[in-house]
């Protein structure tokens, strides 16, 4: 049995991809696969529609917001954010929490003027900065709510006098949240929503078209909105992958369940890094993430070694990011409980053997 405790693209249940693959061979009763039904057709715009109906029940997204399915990934939403929400002559406001969030601000740049509020930089991103002023004169607010190469994640939602923007990629479905705090939230969909090749955007309808910039059609999010995702041809496939998933989630009780058994996952690992002597974690207590959990050894020689256990046990995806070093455990909805165990046991085996 393989644990993958890789940090993506698209960790999602069993059962979620085993459902997807018959789709490939048969989509329901057309007689054709998901892959080639037309865009355009009943069958596929009612899987686009149940797609967002359950985005919306999911998240509890209010009336006033729209929610898009587009490709390019986070990164190209990078751009796209300033594109739609600077004015030419405006100033955003960006909070520098790790590599993802500084290649939002460098976009921006751009676009407009960008006044990084606070940075963790020095500290190699092991922290989330919190005591910054957020400029009232601003369009808008940037921040990252999950730093997915550091393991630091900022579970309150700054106060802002201002529209709040956030890339929630890699924790997006994994907590509560309230819609109506954010201007717009984006999240490129593979970690716990379905395969990369889409992109999740809510956004605040009245934030639209006040730039006074010409935007190519393809990055407007009004085109987008009035073409119902459908601007251009969709990421079919990985749209109907994330409408399985989000049933999945449904179905084990929604975001609160998640929530509940991804506080048990995270606690269970960091307590076990706490307590054995061969381990420590890198991401400042209070930030810690629930969904990539960051760590290294006290003596470096042992990681090697550590790493060959780790893949005898089946453990995929544990070393660490290049920026860190050591191990990261990323944890996301799919992962279970029965494999952070399984970690846990081969991190106090490991202990024994090597104390
Ligand atoms: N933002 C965050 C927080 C991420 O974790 C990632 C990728 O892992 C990205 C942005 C970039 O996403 P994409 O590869 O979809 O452009």
């Amino acid at each position: 049995m393989k644990h993958n405790f890789g940090a993506g693209p698209c960790i999602l249940p069993q059962e979620v991809f085993k459902e997807a693959s018959q789709a490939i061979i048969e989509f329901n009763d057309t007689g054709l696969s998901i892959l080639e039904i037309s865009h355009r057709s009943k069958a596929f715009e009612a899987v686009i529609e149940e797609t967002e109906a359950l985005v919306r029940e999911l998240l509890s997204v209010p009336a006033g917001y729209s929610i898009l399915f587009l490709q390019g990934g986070a990164s190209q939403q990078f751009a796209v954010v300033p594109m739609n929400l600077l004015p030419q002559t405006g100033k955003a406001a960006y909070l520098d929490s790790g590599t993802w969030a500084s290649k939002a601000y460098k976009e921006a740049q751009k676009f407009g003027i960008v006044q990084v509020v606070a940075s963790s930089k020095e500290a190699n991103y092991t922290y989330v900065p919190k005591n910054f002023e957020i400029p009232a004169d601003a369009a808008y607010f940037h921040y990252t709510s999950n730093n997915t190469i550091y393991g630091t994640e900022l579970f309150e939602t700054p106060k802002s006098p201002i529209p709040i923007v956030c890339d929630m990629s890699s924790d997006i479905l994994s907590r509560e949240i309230t819609v109506s705090d954010y201007g717009l939230i984006y999240a490129g969909a593979q970690k716990n929503m379905g395969p990369a090749g889409v992109t999740l955007v809510i956004v605040k309808d009245d934030l639209l078209g006040k730039t006074g910039r010409d935007i190519p059609a393809i990055f407007d999010y009004r085109k987008h909105i009035e073409a119902k995702s459908l601007y251009n041809t969709p990421p079919v496939y990985a749209i109907y992958v994330s409408l399985l998933n989000l049933r999945w989630l449904k179905a084990k009780g929604g975001i609160v369940e998640i929530e509940r058994e991804n506080i048990i996952k995270a606690r269970t690992l960091y307590d076990e890094i706490e307590r054995n002597p061969l381990f420590k974690g890198t991401a400042a207590v209070e930030d810690r993430s629930r969904m990539n959990v960051t760590f290294v050894m006290e003596n470096p020689e042992l990681e090697k070694a550590f790493l060959t256990l780790a893949e005898e046990r089946g453990f995929v995806g544990l070393k660490g990011h290049r920026s860190v070093g050591g191990f990261r455990a990323s944890i996301y909805n799919a992962l279970t409980i029965t494999s952070i165990n399984a970690l846990v046991d081969a991190m106090q085996e490991f202990a024994e053997k090597n104390a």
